[in-house]
């Protein structure tokens, strides 16, 4: 139990203000709880803040104001109070902005309260329209349960002025309700699918850790199809068993029906959810609910991870590998390593799943820090695919076309069987370089160090790093010639036009994170695509993540060497993850699969390696290269990225630091730059770099807040730190 102020006893609270400090206030009326969310004065302001422990006491005592009043939420765990603070020391990230990503739910000061439900009752309206039709359909699916006015209006298609019209004749019924309800009992008793032998014994190895209450990291790898959702599903079974909460982190939630239904076959109701997706009821509902003990499993995205379980016994990271766990703005933290720590601090469990894990995991396994279960085969008859490369040096493909003629013949072989056949390509929009051929330039972002993407269906130029777009111009914005901008290169939508050429008569689905106004949309379009609804999918690396296709039996990746370009620590990591992901979607069920790879470098070493099959060679070339460099996860990286409006004011603050770097060198670290970031310019701001570089095992984050503690920065000039950057140079 938390500790007890009486009241009037002094307390220190944090709050999200942008304050350096914990504020002083005396306990309410009461007394309140180590914690407690309270409501507090600032200045004119009230704010809401957590009662973080005892006050200092070094302010004048008659200056002290009282907190207002204690919130109606479950005061926060010490466990948490410890994971935000030592989260906060690891990100280099202040207090007020760990407690702001622990409180990112709406109505949290509102008193309990109930809310108007509408659902279908026995009634006929007098007169029937087309929109009345549809709210009384999208009720009566509903069966008996009740949604807002909004939740059913939006659902039906219509203004909640059409429900709201259909109350008088009974035919939709108004009550109140409490706002937030538990979520359905999750059984864990229901039985499972009949594991496999090796399926069973990695299962009783996560369970016996579950039951243990100890904490201690596995890293289960396995072929995509292998049945690692089966095996932690059971995990996450003896969690319920043990009365403890779990959490299964997905890469893109966007894309978890799938996963839901899963959830429901296998305990009988759904979970929680957690995503940017959710509506604000949905999202005070589950914090809520998860912070009363009254969700037992969530899943969702990163930043699920800061909910306020009550009881947390397991945290799943699947897809461990996915570099979508890297927050890369505001506090950067990458949440796998994150529940990594979480869950030491709860005598938790942490299952990283993936069929091709992430250096950092890989080493951690084979050094013993994790434990490792493999599952070799994939499951039942499902083969894994036979991968092929194809030469595209002898092809001589005409301009403007990408899909090799072996590639063509081999997917008519699969459509005219009645398969699907999938064309992968990493590049959202029609054309990746817009490019005038009167002048020679490329069409940029106004703002951003970018090129602008031409987005067909949009009929829009967008930028993808600031998401600025602009109509297509007649004239070059450069020399202002008209008529002679022309799309170089291929994205989806362009393939998907090559395609509909090559085969007339096929339907083609294009599978693209911008296509899709709502995760709703997408979430049906990837239903539909799995029951047949597509002859060919074009997708791009949304399609590579978790789905089953069971029709699809030949990926075909139309530029394998497209990851291989460039300086990136972690090209060659990117893309065998990407390749042999891709490639493991194509025969899931009882079809085999193919995967043909065009590519013009057949004997690059990380092709090779994709083709072979060798994934256990391919890490341990990939190590010994990092180990001789020092580079992670055998040394350590932090990014110090310097913006604002002028970029010769943030090299010389840069050149400041480099030259000042003795607290560095007395861990053994190097600092390189200042040199322009990555993206140089990004919405008008200017971006400059600088990479330090430590042995492991030093105190890098200690020696970088005295390095940069010194600088008084002036303006609108802004110091961010990314302790383990994903992605630099
Ligand atoms: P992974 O997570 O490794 O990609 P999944 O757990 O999704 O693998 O399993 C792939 C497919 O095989 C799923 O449709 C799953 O339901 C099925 N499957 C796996 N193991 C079993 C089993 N023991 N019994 C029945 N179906 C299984
Ligand atoms: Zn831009």
């Amino acid at each position: 139990m938390q500790q007890h102020f009486a009241e009037n006893a002094l307390v220190a609270v944090a709050t999200t203000q942008p304050l350096d400090r914990l504020l002083d206030y005396r306990a309410p009326e009461g007394g309140c709880f180590q914690g407690a969310f309270v409501e507090v004065p600032l200045g004119p302001r009230k704010v809401q803040g957590v009662v973080w422990g005892p006050g200092k006491g070094d302010y004048d005592r008659s200056k002290i104001r009282q907190i207002l009043r204690v919130l109606d939420v479950p005061p926060m765990r010490a466990e948490m109070q410890d994971f935000l603070r030592r989260c906060g020391a690891y990100t280099l990230t202040p207090l007020n902005n760990m407690l702001r990503l622990a409180t990112r739910a709406p109505g949290l000061g509102d008193p309990p309260s109930m809310q108007k439900v509408y659902r279908a009752g026995q009634g006929a309206p007098e007169r029937m329209t087309d929109a009345r039709r549809r709210v009384m359909e999208a009720a009566a699916e509903m069966g008996g349960l009740s949604l807002t006015l909004r939740e059913l209006a939006e659902a039906a298609g219509t203004s909640p002025q059409v429900v709201k019209g259909l109350l008088p004749s009974g035919a939709i019924v108004e009550e109140v309700s409490p706002r937030d309800t538990a979520y359905p009992y999750l059984d864990p008793q229901t039985p499972g699918k009949t594991l496999t032998d090796a399926q069973a014994a990695a299962a009783a190895q996560l369970q016996a850790d579950q039951k243990a209450h100890r904490y201690a990291t596995t890293l289960l790898r396995g072929v995509t199809g292998s049945g690692k959702t089966e095996v932690y599903l059971e995990a996450v079974a003896e969690a319920l068993r043990q009365n403890r909460q779990a959490l299964v982190m997905l890469p893109e939630i966007a894309l978890s029906a799938e996963f839901l239904n899963r959830v429901e076959e296998r305990f009988g109701a759904r979970p929680a959810e957690w995503h940017s997706g959710l509506t604000m009821t949905e999202r005070r509902r589950a914090w809520r609910m998860v912070a009363e003990g009254k969700a037992q499993l969530v899943v969702g995205a990163r930043s699920a991870l800061f909910l306020p379980f009550q009881n947390l016994g397991l945290i799943v990271v699947d897809e461990e590998h996915d570099s979508s766990y890297k927050q890369e703005d505001g506090v950067l933290y990458n949440a796998r390593d994150m529940a990594v720590l979480r869950a030491s601090l709860l005598d938790a469990q942490v299952v990283l799943a993936s069929a091709t894990p992430s250096l950092e995991s890989w080493t951690n396994a084979q050094g013993g820090k994790y434990k490792l279960l493999e599952l070799e085969s994939r499951y039942g008859p499902a083969l894994l695919p036979e991968m092929r490369a194809i030469d595209m040096r002898p092809d001589k493909l005409p301009a403007n076309r990408w899909i090799s003629t072996t590639l063509q013949a081999a997917a008519r072989a699969r459509i005219e069987a009645g398969e699907q056949v999938l064309f992968f390509l990493n590049r959202r929009g029609f054309a990746p370089v817009t490019l005038c051929r009167a002048c020679g330039q490329q069409v940029g972002c106004n703002d951003c160090d970018a090129r602008m993407v031409e987005h067909r269906f949009l009929n829009r130029l967008v930028c993808h790093q600031c998401g600025e777009s602009q109509a297509i111009p007649e004239a070059c914005p450069s020399c202002g010639v008209e008529g002679k901008l022309a799309p170089v290169g291929p994205g989806v939508e362009r393939l998907a036009e090559e395609a509909a050429e090559l085969f007339p008569n096929t339907r083609i689905a294009v599978l693209s994170s911008d296509l899709y106004g709502t995760a709703r949309e997408l979430k049906q379009q990837v239903q539909e695509i799995a029951e047949g609804g597509a002859d060919i999918i074009i997708g791009t690396q949304l399609v590579a993540k978790g789905h089953n296709f069971p029709l699809l039996t030949l990926v075909g990746v139309i530029d394998a060497d497209l990851g291989l370009q460039g300086s990136d620590l972690r090209a060659a990591e990117r893309t065998f993850q990407l390749m042999r992901q891709v490639a493991g979607r194509a025969g899931r069920a009882d079809k085999p699969g193919t995967a043909l790879l065009q590519t013009y470098q057949p004997e690059h070493p990380v092709i090779r390696a994709i083709l072979a099959g060798k994934e256990q060679e391919f890490w341990r070339a990939e190590a010994d290269e990092r180990r001789a460099s020092g580079m992670p996860p055998f040394g350590r990286l932090a990014g110090i990225i310097l913006s604002g409006p002028e970029s010769a004011q943030l090299f010389d603050i840069g050149n400041t630091l480099a030259r000042n770097d003795g607290v560095l060198r007395e861990i053994d670290a190097q600092v390189f730059g200042p040199a322009p970031a990555p993206i140089a310019r990004v919405r008008g701001r200017h971006r400059v770099r600088l990479l330090v570089k430590a042995p492991k095992g030093v105190a890098l984050q200690n020696a970088i807040s005295h390095w940069i503690a010194p600088l008084r920065l002036t303006g609108d000039t802004r110091i961010a730190v990314d302790i383990d950057p994903q992605s630099f140079f």
